[in-house]
């Protein structure tokens, strides 16, 4: 692992309480969880032997509020044990929600745990995918947590995931989100797990893909409050007109393997949460394997190959710099094969080259300038990592290479 900054996507357990149609772990009420020795040796190989400066621990699942607050306590007294290189040491929770009440929020707000949702639009679009045993729909739940998430002065951000069911309604997401001041994340649908055996109810074509993320770019460059965050929007219009600035975006970052890691709940390592299960790319046991040697094994070694192969394959294309071939188990569940290109790459390129479009257009002074400005100005304002934007107006935007190469 050659980072700075280690992610690690802990699953705490595979056991759910909703039945969402997609899941790729398959989860249901009757998985596994992560016993406290295993815990144990996670965060002391996490904390104590990893190259990384500062570790970012994802606890995933399942959904991981139904390990309880007593292993979450364990896992804070854990990281005060081992953290003994004082790495920069930050945790987040992906959850569904339905487990958040006062105690578990004041508690993960006193310890500084970030908090994530799941969200795929109005609770007709929601509600068809995101389900709570067989029929019951789960939209009013997790409004209703995004409103207590408020009352404690918390704000939130959830992933959208883009399917056959919703990728024909932007501005009801767009809207939806920017009115429970929620930050979005897109979530690319993966053929794996549960998805699998609904690929033809909610596969999407990679230009179905590629014209929902269009229009909601324009709905949020239009929006002139500047508050609702997109990812990978920003990642991307940050990639392409800040100097030096690099994708930070996992599926656009580039050899993602170096910089995540994923413990199941019995231990076994994987490159990343999606590959859980996925015995191929199983790097061994954390019980038995030292982080330092996950660069020899085989499952490392094709990740590394991939990139080569995508380097050169994807290496004339004019966004590459922007997308690194995008993510390898989107590229392996979706086509088969671990070596190509990311499934949505026509998705993407259309993204790419619109961002590029608008910049163009922007040039002629308009308030949409102004929004370039402020999402390339950086964060801070006071609001933290979802907060409101500085604008930055001491820079020449027109001397930025997005302009010379694509548009000139
Ligand atoms: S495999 Fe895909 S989702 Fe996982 S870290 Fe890599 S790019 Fe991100
Ligand atoms: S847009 Fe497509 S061709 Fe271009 S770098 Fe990304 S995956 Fe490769």
């Amino acid at each position: 692992m050659r980072s700075n900054m280690l992610t690690a996507i802990i699953k705490s357990t595979t056991r759910c309480n909703y039945r969402c149609k997609y899941c790729f772990v398959n989860a249901d009420t009757s998985g596994e969880d992560m016993t406290l020795g295993t815990l144990r040796t996670t965060i002391h190989k996490l904390l104590s032997t990893a190259n990384d400066s500062a570790v970012r621990f994802i606890w995933h699942g399942g959904e991981p509020l139904l390990c309880g607050l007593e292993f979450f306590d364990s896992v804070v007294a854990l990281q005060r044990e081992f953290n003994t290189q004082n790495k920069e040491c930050t945790n987040a929770i992906q959850t569904n929600g339905s487990l958040l009440d006062d105690e578990t929020i004041d508690f993960l707000k006193k310890n500084h745990f970030r908090i994530g949702l799941s969200l795929d639009g109005p609770r007709e679009l929601n509600d068809v995918i995101r389900l709570r045993g067989r029929d019951a729909g789960t939209y009013d739940t997790t409004i209703e947590r995004v409103r207590l998430l408020r009352e404690h002065g918390l704000t939130t951000g959830a992933i959208a995931t883009i399917t056959r069911h919703n990728c024909h309604y932007p501005a009801e997401l767009f809207r939806l989100f920017k009115e429970n001041g929620l930050h979005m994340k897109l979530g690319q649908l993966v053929n794996s797990g549960r998805a699998k055996s609904n690929t033809e109810e909610l596969g999407l074509l990679p230009e179905e893909y590629g014209e929902f993320a269009v229009q909601l770019f324009d709905l949020w460059l239009n929006d002139d409050e500047g508050i609702t965050r997109i990812d990978p929007f920003e990642s991307i219009v940050q990639s392409m007109l800040k100097p030096g600035a690099r994708p930070t975006e996992c599926i656009h970052a580039g050899r993602c393997h170096e910089m995540f890691i994923c413990v199941s709940p019995n231990g076994d390592l994987y490159p990343c949460g999606l590959f859980h299960g996925h015995g191929d790319f199983c790097y061994g046991n954390i019980c038995d394997l030292s982080l330092d040697r996950i660069e020899e094994t085989p499952a490392y070694r094709i990740l590394q190959f991939r990139q080569d192969v995508i380097n050169d394959s994807c290496g004339n294309c004019p966004f590459f710099q922007y997308c690194h071939g995008g993510c390898p188990f989107s590229a392996f569940s979706n086509t088969g094969d671990i070596l190509s290109r990311d499934y949505y790459c026509e998705g993407f390129r259309m993204v790419f080259r619109h961002v590029a479009e608008r910049y163009k257009a922007a040039l002629d002074p308009s308030d949409a300038l102004d929004k370039f400005r402020i999402v390339c100005g950086g964060g801070g304002g006071g609001g933290g990592e979802y907060g409101r934007y500085c604008v930055d107006y001491s820079v020449d935007w027109r001397e930025y290479p997005v302009y010379s190469e694509f548009i000139a």
